[in-house]
């Protein structure tokens, strides 16, 4: 197997600030995202993953690489604007008393007859929208159209890194029920902030599943498998750390914010021995095997005569706007992930 050892390339480029095709206050919005929600870590799995794509499909995704970057994290700005977007995020496990017997039916189909479409959506559904999307996606490559191509490929990114992330997969989401309020952010924002460019990357090339719908769920699982280790370690950092050096305050784009302290995060991190690094890379690997298999499943479609193509300003406008309005005027409720106390 053919391994890439491209991680310097990445990371080089990926403190870069965006310049030339959105404008200075977005420019800032979406810095203070980044730190803030976990959206650096989504752009950077969608940018890493297209160079895991086969020749014939590596010149049109990289082409529009920006577009898949920064349209990664679209999906959670909708949780605060359409009814149903939020479950498509997570799924809550534990609440399934048959998880532990790996008894949930694997397809859509057969969990609503089992459950109700009303309880598999409280619980959350995100490896069955995984699959789900995965259909979306072949078609746009049957279809040979590339404005839908990119924007599957962007959200299905997405949802997969979701999945991969442990914490989406427990009703105890950040910690509010144990008494480790903000454990989310921690993980999934704040030790990929301060660490990923030490991350020893390197990439075996897209792959090919035969099942896509039981791929989603190996990633849920393995997730979940890790959930032990997320909140044991974090109650032991703390004790060794002590609580009062737990935390402490930091400036950012002018507002002071508590933030946990960077001695914590490195006790924790040690005690987590790689596993965020582990998650990350699972994550890109899953997303580009996705989108070949989405590819070879359509008949591989002829992507050279794509490989001009760039995403009409009118359409890099939409993904923006959505990216903007979400958080800026929220309509519907959703999960916080994001607040420690
Ligand atoms: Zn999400």
């Amino acid at each position: 197997m053919l391994l890439r050892f491209i991680a310097p390339i990445f990371f080089s480029f990926i403190f870069q600030e965006s310049t030339d095709l959105e404008g200075l206050n977005t420019k800032k919005a979406d810095q203070e995202a980044q730190f803030v929600w976990g959206f650096y870590a989504h752009r950077l799995i969608n940018k890493t993953a297209v160079f895991l794509l086969p020749q014939e499909m590596l010149g049109f995704y990289k082409g529009n690489i920006r577009y898949l970057e920064e349209n990664a994290v679209n999906p959670d700005a909708r949780r605060y604007l359409i009814e149903g977007e939020a479950p498509r995020h997570y799924i809550d496990l534990d609440l399934y008393k048959e998880e532990a017997h790996g008894k949930i039916p694997t397809f859509w189909k057969d969990a609503v007859e089992k459950y109700t479409e009303d309880s598999l959506h409280n619980h959350g559904i995100v490896p069955w929208h995984i699959y789900n999307m995965s259909f979306w996606l072949t078609k746009a490559f049957e279809e040979n159209d590339p404005e839908k191509i990119l924007r599957y490929s962007a959200e299905i990114g997405h949802y997969i890194a979701d999945a991969n992330v442990p914490l989406h997969t427990t009703s105890n989401y950040n910690g509010q029920l144990t008494g480790q309020k903000g454990i989310h952010g921690l993980w999934e924002s704040r030790l990929v902030e301060l660490y990923s460019n030490g991350f020893d990357l390197y990439f075996e090339d897209a792959e090919y599943h035969e099942n896509l719908q039981e791929l989603a769920w190996s990633a849920v699982r393995n997730a979940n498998a890790a959930l032990d280790s997320v909140f044991s370690f974090e109650s032991l950092a703390t004790e060794k750390i002590g609580e009062d050096k737990k935390y402490n305050f930091e400036e950012r784009n002018s507002i002071t914010v508590k933030a946990y302290s960077q001695k914590f995060c490195k006790q924790y991190a040690e005690l987590l021995d790689g596993m965020v690094e582990r998650r990350l890379r699972a994550s890109i690997k899953m997303v580009a095997d996705v989108w070949f298999t989405c590819w070879v499943n359509a008949g591989q479609p002829d992507l050279e005569n794509l490989s001009s193509y760039k995403v009409s300003e009118e359409v890099a406008e939409q993904g923006k706007k959505e990216r903007h309005s979400g958080k800026a005027k929220p309509l519907v409720k959703s999960r916080s992930h994001e607040v420690i106390e």
